[in-house]
């Protein structure tokens, strides 16, 4: 039995892990790209992390993608 009701930060989207739409919890997270300290400040990008709550499969993406 699968329910959603309730859960306010879950979304649900297809999975690669599970082939189906499943629930997932869904966070944004500032991520520093690259090591080098001179430019660490001019590279933190916001990433959409979401995790599979079936699976526990977790993807990140980059938001500020054109
Ligand atoms: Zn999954």
């Amino acid at each position: 039995m699968a329910t959603t009701d309730g859960v306010s930060n879950g979304r649900t989207e297809p999975c690669d892990v599970c082939g189906t739409d499943t629930l997932h919890e869904v966070s944004i997270q500032l991520v520093t790209e690259g090591g080098d300290e001179e430019t660490a400040q001019f590279s933190r990008e916001p990433y959409r992390v979401r995790e599979c709550v079936r699976c526990g499969n977790r993807e990140s993406k980059r938001m500020n993608n054109a």
